[in-house]
């Protein structure tokens, strides 16, 4: 639809005009910086940072009604800026002018509701939100869009050139980084620094296929994690990690969806989300936070963190109930199927704790909440949401069994429906299903594979074994009728077919 065919009421604002007042904030001093360069961390106390917009109460001018009209009416745009995480533009980078943009088809990712039988085994109400039909086949890309439009601001502006884009993934972010940098050439060059062996075969090929330079290192992400930062710290790069505070603000856009998609009705909703390095909980909070401080929203909804015991410094973190007590200390990570969340020293640790105080007294109670689950439970949860219609990565079976968890424990009841998170897409970490389905998930993981979930191909084959259809060896017609009665008659005989003659 033209913007002029829209209601006089949102008319003005569709179309959104760089605006706002954007800073990067310290965690730890609450020195404020501008945004004119990339910073990481606080160039006084080295905290990281969150990009603040000191100018958000402009926002409020328009009521939070006026503003879903305005989202509702952007969804039928053709403008590529505002059809991905931009449709939140004042939100996510009011900043940033239409044509810096990147858009590679993030954002809007389906909710789809869990079948009846699915449910019933939960306990509870469900959606899945499949992020993994994100171009890049994770969230990373609401993350990475944001980043990448911001440094294409800087380019634009004259303020930065001949970028080297950095990152450590453990298989997504690298994925992602390497896909948007791809699309800026020449102006940008991406590197990746992944764990050796600690990344899916599927995950790998993303960044080589995107022509990104890809180095593999020994040990985990967190040991990656430290290299990137020395190189940050001590070489002209662009890091492309969540500790970027751009990050953060993209992976925002996934609440914003979240509350548009249930008519802005965030009362007796949970969001269930995965911790990794923790940016993508940081991001889900604030963006709640904002939609909730302008109106938009009216209730912040429960959000319960999910990691496995193989690598839960955060759920340890909050174990303590006294919040003067409690401190934080990293985890050596052991083997996890949610390899993409195997992280036991959070970036975003300062980002989770100040985004949380903020949150519950907000809600006036506590409404964040961290469950930790077994690694069987990951794996056969996941299996089992896979069987039922959904594509969820062994993540998205960490956040199902961490719905079930936080159902058992109370956290949420019967009365919530919750929207889980499938952060990726399951073929990403279609490995781990092979090891399950051929009983041989190293022990070190900690996982019995159930053999209801077993599936294997069957090789049907003639009676007459050496006469069969080949690649530039067709059969003869006679031939091929034979082989076609021997091959359906075994396959009819599997499936107990009857006959229609
Ligand atoms: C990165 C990632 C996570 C963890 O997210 P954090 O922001 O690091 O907490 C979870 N699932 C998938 C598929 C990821 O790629
Ligand atoms: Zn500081």
């Amino acid at each position: 639809m033209k913007p002029d065919n829209f209601p006089e009421d949102v008319r003005p604002f569709v179309i959104p005009k760089p605006s706002g007042d954007l800073c990067y904030r310290c965690l730890g001093c609450g020195e404020e910086f501008s945004i004119t360069e990339l910073l990481y961390v606080c160039p006084s106390c080295g905290e990281v940072l969150l990009i603040e917009d000191r100018d958000i109460d402009r926002l409020k001018a328009i009521p939070g009604t006026t503003w879903q009209k305005i989202f509702d009416y952007r969804r039928m745009l053709k403008i590529p800026a505002l059809k991905g995480i931009y449709r939140y533009h004042e939100f996510i980078g009011p900043n940033i002018p239409l044509d810096s943009i990147v858009y590679l088809g993030e954002g809007h990712t389906p909710i789809v509701e869990a079948n009846q039988r699915l449910q019933e085994r939960a306990g509870m109400r469900f959606f899945y939100k499949n992020d993994g039909q994100n171009p890049s086949a994770s969230f990373k890309d609401r993350g990475m869009a944001s980043a990448l439009s911001y440094i294409k601001y800087l380019i634009d502006q004259d303020l930065a050139s001949d970028i080297i884009a950095i990152c450590a993934s453990t298989g997504d972010t690298s994925a992602a980084a390497a896909l948007y940098a791809s699309y800026l050439q020449p102006h940008i060059k991406s590197a990746v620094l992944l764990p050796h062996g600690k990344v899916t075969p599927q995950q790998l090929s993303q960044p080589l296929g995107s022509g990104a330079r890809v180095f593999e290192i020994p040990g985990v992400f967190d040991d990656c994690m430290k290299i990137v930062e020395k190189l940050s710290e001590e070489y002209n790069v662009a890091l492309l990690n969540s500790k970027n505070a751009w990050r953060i603000l993209g992976q925002e856009s996934y609440s914003y969806e979240v509350a548009q998609d249930f008519e802005y009705e965030m009362k007796d909703k949970a969001v269930i989300v995965p911790i990794g390095n923790a940016g993508n909980i940081s991001a889900v909070m604030s963006g709640f936070i904002k939609f909730f401080n302008a109106g938009i929203i009216d209730a912040l909804p429960k959000i319960v963190g999910v990691q496995s015991e193989h690598a839960d410094p955060v759920f340890q973190y909050y174990l303590e109930s006294d919040p003067a007590k409690r401190q934080f200390k990293p985890v050596t990570v052991k083997e996890s199927v949610a390899q993409a969340a195997m992280i036991g020293n959070p970036v975003s640790m300062p980002r989770v704790i100040a985004l949380t105080n903020r949150y519950n007294a907000l809600a006036g109670e506590q409404r964040v909440f961290v469950t930790q689950v077994t690694e069987q439970s990951i794996m056969d949860w996941q299996l089992e949401a896979n069987r039922n219609g959904h594509i969820a990565c062994t993540q998205g079976g960490e956040c199902l069994a961490g719905l079930v968890e936080a159902l058992a424990q109370g956290v949420v009841t019967k009365d919530d429906t919750a929207i889980v998170d499938a952060t990726a897409h399951a073929m990403k970490f279609s490995g781990f299903q092979e090891l399950y389905f051929d009983k041989k998930i190293p022990t070190a993981f900690n996982i019995q594979s159930n053999p209801d979930f077993i599936n294997y191909p069957k090789l049907v084959m003639p009676e007459d074994t050496s006469n069969v259809p080949g690649q530039g060896t067709p059969l003869g017609e006679d031939d091929f009728k034979r082989f076609a009665g021997d091959v359906s008659k075994t396959i009819a005989k599997e499936l107990n077919l009857k006959t229609s003659l």
